[in-house]
C-alpha cells in the first residue's frame, strides 16, 4: 500500500467514497465527478499503478477483477441487453489520460447522451 495514494486511502476507508461492492482483493465506488449516469471506479486494494505494471504475476488476480466488471454494471444501473451495455475504460500513463496513479477501471453506462468525456474520440 502507498499511504500518499488517494485510491489507497479510500480502499484502508481512510476517506470516504460511495462504494457499491468490497471484498478481500477489490473495491467499486462512484466516481465523484460522473461522466454518465453510471460512472464506478473499480481497484484492486493492493496498490499497482496502472496496466503497464501488469506482470504475469498478476494474471489470476485480474482476471477476478475482469469478472466482476459486467456483475458491477448491470447491478448498478447500466441496462441489459444489444440496447443497453456498458464501457470499460483503463487509462493509463501520462499519455493515457490516467490523473490517479492506482489501477482503476472505469466502469461507465447509462441512458445517452453522455459527458463528452466519456464518448469516444471524434
Ligand atoms: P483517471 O483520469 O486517473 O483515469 O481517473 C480518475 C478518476 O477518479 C476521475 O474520473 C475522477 O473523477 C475520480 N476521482 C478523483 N478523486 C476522487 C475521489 O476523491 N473520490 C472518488 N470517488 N473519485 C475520485
Ligand atoms: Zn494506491
Amino acid at each position: 500500500m502507498s499511504h500518499d495514494c488517494l485510491f489507497c486511502k479510500i480502499a484502508r476507508h481512510d476517506i470516504p467514497a460511495g462504494i457499491v461492492y468490497e471484498d478481500d482483493e477489490f473495491m467499486a465506488f462512484h466516481d465523484i465527478n460522473p461522466a454518465a449516469p453510471v460512472h464506478l471506479l473499480l481497484i484492486p486494494k493492493h496498490h499497482i499503478e496502472s496496466l503497464a505494471d501488469i506482470g504475469a504475476q498478476d494474471l489470476d488476480w485480474l482476471g477476478r477483477m475482469m469478472h466482476l466488471v459486467p456483475n458491477l454494471a448491470y447491478t448498478n444501473g447500466c441496462n441489459p441487453g444489444p440496447e443497453g451495455g456498458f464501457r470499460l475504460v483503463a487509462n493509463t500513463g501520462i499519455e493515457g489520460g490516467q490523473e490517479i496513479a492506482h489501477l482503476h477501471f472505469h466502469i461507465i453506462g447509462g441512458a445517452r447522451p453522455w459527458d463528452k468525456r466519456a464518448a469516444p474520440a471524434a
